[in-house]
């Protein structure tokens, strides 16, 4: 269900300050920040603000909003940490391997000889991240 924010979603608890996270950037509408299981170095990720759960619930303004703010991050990845090539990707519901239901597009530097798994398994260190945070920010036109 779209709503302004919900009380169980992750991403809407980093959204409202309660949880930390690495953030890239972030304007009234939408914020990126590093994923914490990164698949691949600078793997991070565009949030709208609202919480609406996939891209079936996305109204048409937040998803020009939120691919335009991916292509700006994707252009600073590339900058920053020159990667072979770089995913952008989103999925929508269990089936389709979505784990977090507050809509969010990935956008995932990729080297040459990646197993190309789009979830990474451990947990980064939040320093680590936040380093990464800062270097793609430093890119950022
Ligand atoms: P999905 O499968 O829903 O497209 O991906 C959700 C993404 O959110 C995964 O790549 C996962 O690693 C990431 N993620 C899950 N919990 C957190 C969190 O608490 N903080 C951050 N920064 N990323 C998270
Ligand atoms: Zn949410």
């Amino acid at each position: 269900m779209s709503e302004q924010s919900n009380a169980d979603c992750i991403f809407c608890k980093i959204i409202a300050g309660e949880i930390p996270a690495a953030v890239i950037f972030e304007d009234d509408d939408v914020v990126a920040f590093c994923d914490a299981f990164p698949a691949e170095q600078g793997h991070a990720l565009v949030v709208p603000k609202a919480h609406h759960p996939d891209v079936f619930a996305l109204p048409e303004a937040l998803v020009a909003k939120v691919n335009i703010a991916a292509q700006r991050l994707a252009l600073a990845q590339r900058k920053a940490l020159q990667p072979d090539g770089l995913l952008v990707t989103q999925f929508n519901g269990e089936a389709a391997g979505q784990t977090v239901f507050h809509y969010h597009v990935h956008c995932l530097p990729r080297w040459a000889g990646s197993d190309r798994a789009t979830h990474g398994r451990a947990q980064a260190n939040p320093d680590d991240l936040k380093a990464m945070a800062e270097r793609i920010a430093a890119a950022l036109d």
